[in-house]
């Protein structure tokens, strides 16, 4: 087991200001430019692969950090560069924890790598679970998945609503109901090679914020996929859901509850890297803007705004590094995992609305990011279960009951 500590190692810090970097001089200044665009920022990402930031290896280094630090610490620098950005990047890690929290070792290095590509042909995965009537409740999912005993091949259909690089991924993970009547526990994970027949990109969402980041809807239409992409295998899926038939209950999470709950605190340091970005911005400002013969900060209704602000930002790093360490240590035992994204992205959505305030005027145009950064910050009290959820997640763990 690692200690626990604020202090971060050599490693760590080395990433941490190796991110920043590339944040600073490659994400942010062409944040706005994405941002209008409202298109995945493929340049960007090219960037971000050449030098190590994109890819699986990255990805597998950073999650094989005994602390389970080093990959809070790289979204959040990656994040305090942009949210859409920061997204774009980040989008093909949900395929990849689908897959590693679901397959089989070998599946893990056959389809991962395939979710990243390599530098000079940079790839993207997509997780996709969502659909239009099932987004908290994954328990209803409609997207069916019937096997073909003759050809060893299952059939998938059913549609997918805003699905993170859909229909632009190279490689799909796809939750679907075997047997629908068992709900959760009825459900599996299977991965979509690339090229398959059938699948194809729906509408694209036009959306609120994290604009470089696409978002869209999946269609599987007779969508067929060999018997071995069944993520964890036939024989694992056939015994549980036997189990769930038998005795009503196995007490499994369900396949997308699994993927979430441990991204969770990457989710809160995605909120928490956008929240600094614009906290950092409205500090600079308050004390250069004078109003009243005087820099603003000067006022403690404007100071106290800042205080308030450092302080929530620095109580979300907190959460989330505990959550990271107990993910990795021993795994959570009061919805930690959940208290810290709960906690990020409420708090993300305050203090960026609080920059705006004190940027004034400025601050509601685009020139000067807060704006942006607001409008990215939202989408963390949404995704990857919403702020409702996470509370209903933290309530039946403290409670010990199924609170409803
Ligand atoms: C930009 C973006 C990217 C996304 N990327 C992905 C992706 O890559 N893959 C993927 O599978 N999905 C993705 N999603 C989907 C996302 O996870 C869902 O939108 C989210 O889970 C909420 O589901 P919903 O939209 O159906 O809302 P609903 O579940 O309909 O919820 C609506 C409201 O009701 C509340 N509510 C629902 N149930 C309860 C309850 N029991 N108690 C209290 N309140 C409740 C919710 O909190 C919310 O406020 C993405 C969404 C967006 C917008």
């Amino acid at each position: 087991m690692a200690e626990f500590s604020l202090k971060l190692n050599d490693d760590q810090l080395q990433i941490q200001e190796w991110v920043h970097t590339f944040a600073k001089d490659v994400i942010r200044p062409a944040a706005r430019e994405w941002d209008d665009r409202e298109e995945f920022p493929w340049p960007v990402v090219q960037e971000a692969a050449k030098i190590g930031l994109y890819g699986w290896e990255f990805l597998m280094n950073a999650m094989s950090d005994p602390t389970g630090l080093m990959m809070p610490v790289s979204i959040e620098e990656l994040f305090w560069g942009d949210g859409g950005i920061g997204m774009a990047i980040m989008g093909s890690g949900l395929a990849a924890a689908g897959i590693a929290g679901n397959g089989t070792p070998d599946q893990m290095m056959e389809w991962v790598p395939q979710c990243y590509g390599d530098a000079n042909d940079v790839k993207l995965g997509a997780f996709c679970v969502s659909e239009p009537d099932a987004g908290s409740d994954v328990s209803s999912l409609r997207t069916r998945a019937v096997y073909d005993e003759a050809t060893d091949e299952w059939v998938l259909n059913g549609t997918k609503a805003w699905i993170t690089n859909g229909g632009i991924a190279n490689v799909h993970v796809v939750v679907a109901a075997v047997d629908p009547a068992l709900k959760g526990r009825g459900q599996a994970s299977f991965v979509v090679p690339p090229g398959t027949k059938g699948l194809s990109q729906g509408q694209k969402y036009e959306k609120h914020g994290i604009k470089a980041s696409h978002t869209a809807e999946v269609v599987l239409d007779d969508v067929r996929i060999p018997g071995r992409c069944l993520l964890g295998g036939k024989e694992k899926l056939d015994a549980k859901l036997a189990r769930a038939r038998e005795a009503g209950r196995t007490g499994e999470a369900q396949p997308a509850m699994k993927t979430f709950e441990a991204t969770r605190p990457a989710v809160g340091a995605q909120a928490l890297g956008i929240a600094r970005g614009a906290y950092e911005i409205a500090l600079e400002y308050a004390k250069e803007r004078t109003a009243f013969g005087k820099p603003i900060i000067m006022n403690q209704a404007i100071a106290f705004k800042l205080a308030n602000m450092v302080t929530e930002i620095d109580a979300a790093r907190l959460l989330i590094w505990r959550a990271a360490w107990l993910a990795k240590n021993g795994g959570y035992k009061n919805a930690e995992g959940s208290m810290s994204k709960y906690y990020a992205s409420e708090m993300a959505v305050k203090v960026t609305e609080e920059a705006i305030q004190i940027l004034g005027g400025y601050g509601y145009t685009r020139e000067y990011h807060v704006e942006r950064m607001h409008r990215d910050a939202k989408i963390h009290t949404i995704f990857e279960g919403t702020s409702e959820i996470q509370q209903l997640v933290i309530a039946r763990a403290i409670a010990g009951m199924r609170i409803e």
